[in-house]
């Protein structure tokens, strides 16, 4: 057993990084002066529809530092009177449209107030007065969009779901050879999953829409490309790639990322990550544009430091 050996007290010196949460409620309208009224309807749907519409957000910062000889890295209290006084006390409750001025679309500077945009504002607002590293701002549990200070550039991620059964066993081999392999999985009459499909794409934020891509576009891109063919579906007989690929959740996320890379370049934005989250106790990722694991942990690095 190794033994560990304190050289410091209260691991003073040490790095860390710590979030926190805070909540607000806020509505907004995505409507463009310069735009006609049938134009606003085209491109932004229902959230055109006046007076607007609102969510319960939900913010978690991350703040990065090293710690004191209390423990901390800073106190919670200055965390919690930062986020209070320059984000929900502004926010809370309001109509974001006519809160920040970054959000006055009257002025051909203003950008629309969209989860993009605003992740993006709280990172200016709380960037001065706490050592924060990266923002994630929940619209709901199935819209959120993360951020790290790199100018316009912001991750959206939309999470879908789908009903699917699949069988795991390879053609080739034995009942007896499968299910050494895979367990009960290769039982001969498959078996289903509810999973949960979270689909990360990786853009530069429009500085009039608020926008890194068409989200109704991204919405029917996942919808027809891969909810639609997949859902209440036997993978193995159903999709015919899965005829002779093993589905597993690795070679579904593959499979899934490598139909939508292409489409999702196709409406302006980078697809980052697949996650597919098969039951509670297991999911795959999968980073199309990130060549190794190797190289995905020196980005994150590199995300982490700036
Ligand atoms: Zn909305
Ligand atoms: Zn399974």
């Amino acid at each position: 057993m190794t033994e560990i050996t304190y050289h410091q007290k209260h691991g003073q010196g040490r790095e860390c990084v710590i979030t926190r949460r805070a909540c607000f409620s806020a509505s907004h309208l995505y409507w463009l002066p310069e735009l006609s009224a049938q134009e606003n309807h085209d491109k932004f749907g229902k959230c055109a529809l006046s007076p607007g519409h609102g969510h319960n957000y939900e913010l978690i910062v991350s703040m990065q530092g090293i710690l004191n000889e209390d423990g901390m890295i800073l106190n919670l209290s200055e965390v919690k009177h930062a986020i209070r006084e320059q984000v929900t006390n502004q926010i809370d409750f309001r109509y974001l449209n006519e809160t920040w001025p970054e959000f006055d679309v009257s002025n051909p500077e203003g950008c629309l107030p969209t989860t993009e945009a605003l992740v993006q504002s709280i990172w200016k607002k709380l960037k001065p007065h706490i050592p924060v590293v990266s923002l994630r701002l929940y619209e709901h549990e199935r819209l959120w969009t993360d951020y790290c200070g790199n100018n316009m550039e912001t991750y959206l991620t939309i999470r879908k779901h789908f009903a699917a059964a699949h069988r795991l066993a390879r053609e080739e081999l034995s009942k007896k050879e499968n299910e050494n392999i895979y367990g009960k999985c290769a039982r001969p009459h498959g078996h289903g999953h509810n999973y949960f499909l979270d689909i990360t794409v990786k853009g530069e934020i429009n500085a009039r829409t608020g926008m890194i891509c068409d989200l109704t576009a991204l919405e029917n891109l996942v919808e027809e490309l891969v909810i639609e063919p997949f859902d209440h579906s036997f993978l193995n007989k159903d999709i015919p790639y899965f005829k002779t690929c093993v589905p597993t959740a690795e070679n579904i996320a593959l499979y899934i990322a490598d139909s939508l890379g292409e489409p999702i370049k196709g409406i302006g934005a980078i697809l980052h990550k697949v996650k597919l989250q098969e039951s509670p106790n297991n999911a795959a990722e999968v980073y199309p544009n990130i060549n190794s694991i190797e190289s995905r942990r020196e980005d994150l690095e590199k995300v982490i430091k700036n």
